[in-house]
């Protein structure tokens, strides 16, 4: 099943994308896409209710806006230096241990939404990433159990500025952080229908022109070890998104380096999970 959210921002409303293309209004069911929805085996149940509501539901048109196609989560665990490659073209060593971040929940877009460069930035980069949502509360969740708390998986631009995240001392979550920095969709894809989420392909395409071309096989720590890992220090909640890093071609590592400016166009995407496509302002 795919969970879209859809109308004005901070008003968006549940949809559900069907197979044949069609968007559909599934407020009547009673429930946003929020802690409660996921932590309630929310995805589920819905499907359920859609078995008998479904031809009642309202029709979407196609040139409402999508929003982000979760409610704002608790928090977004980000997941730094996880493919090889980019790890190198950050001038950084491959980790030994996953590296983590916050990214605030108050960053979060829609998918087509445009991205607006913060005051004075010359260093804003592009970032696509395969983020997971969590379905179930996670707490010292071992590898093996770890898939049973991941609802589904949905696509993240973690737009990073990297003056402010590598040049002004401190920590990361400074460079990535700023509002309109995470744009998150189109949609949220179940787990039920991603076969290996660990051999999708990923990409992103700045002006039409190809920046990040990879596949997640390539991932250092795959998801089952990062819900595990990343729930020896906190509990996940459910809603919650960890994303689990970018693979090379991201501006910082071109020579010369690149950066996101007004007018800018980036076009992104991951097997499955849809493609989004956002503007850049300044
Ligand atoms: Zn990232």
């Amino acid at each position: 099943m795919k969970l879209i959210r859809f109308g004005n921002i901070e008003n968006e409303k549940p949809g559900v994308l069907l197979d044949n293309g069609q968007k559909i209004d599934v407020s009547d069911f009673g429930s946003d896409y929020d802690e409660k929805f996921f932590g309630a085996d929310g995805p589920k149940k819905l499907k359920e209710w859609l078995y008998h509501h479904q031809e009642e539901c309202p029709k979407i048109n196609d040139n409402l806006r999508l929003g982000p196609p979760i409610c704002r989560p608790s928090k977004i665990v980000c997941v730094g230096l996880n493919y090889a490659k980019h790890a190198q073209e950050s001038g950084m060593e491959v980790p030994s241990e996953p590296v983590l971040f916050f990214k605030a929940s108050s960053a979060i877009i829609g998918p087509y939404d445009e991205v607006i460069l913060p005051k004075n930035s010359k260093k804003s980069d592009w970032e696509v990433e395969l983020a997971i949502v969590i379905g179930a509360k996670a707490s010292y969740v071992s590898e093996d159990n770890a898939m049973n708390h991941v609802a589904g998986y949905l696509l993240h631009n973690d737009i990073s500025e990297r003056e402010y995240q590598l040049e002004r001392s401190g920590q990361w979550v400074k460079g990535k952080s700023c509002d309109t920095f995470a744009p998150l969709g189109p949609f949220l894809v179940t787990k039920d229908e991603i076969k290996d989420p660990h051999n999708l392909d990923l990409w992103l395409r700045l002006n039409g022109e190809t920046m990040q071309d990879s596949n997640t096989s390539d991932l250092i720590f795959g998801i089952p070890k990062l819900v595990s890992y990343i729930s020896e220090f906190m509990t996940l909640l459910p809603g919650d998104v960890i994303s689990t890093g970018t693979p090379f071609g991201v501006g910082l590592g071109l020579d010369p380096q690149m950066y996101l400016k007004d007018g800018d166009e980036m076009e992104l995407g991951i097997q499955g999970l849809g493609i989004a496509r956002q503007k850049v302002r300044s």
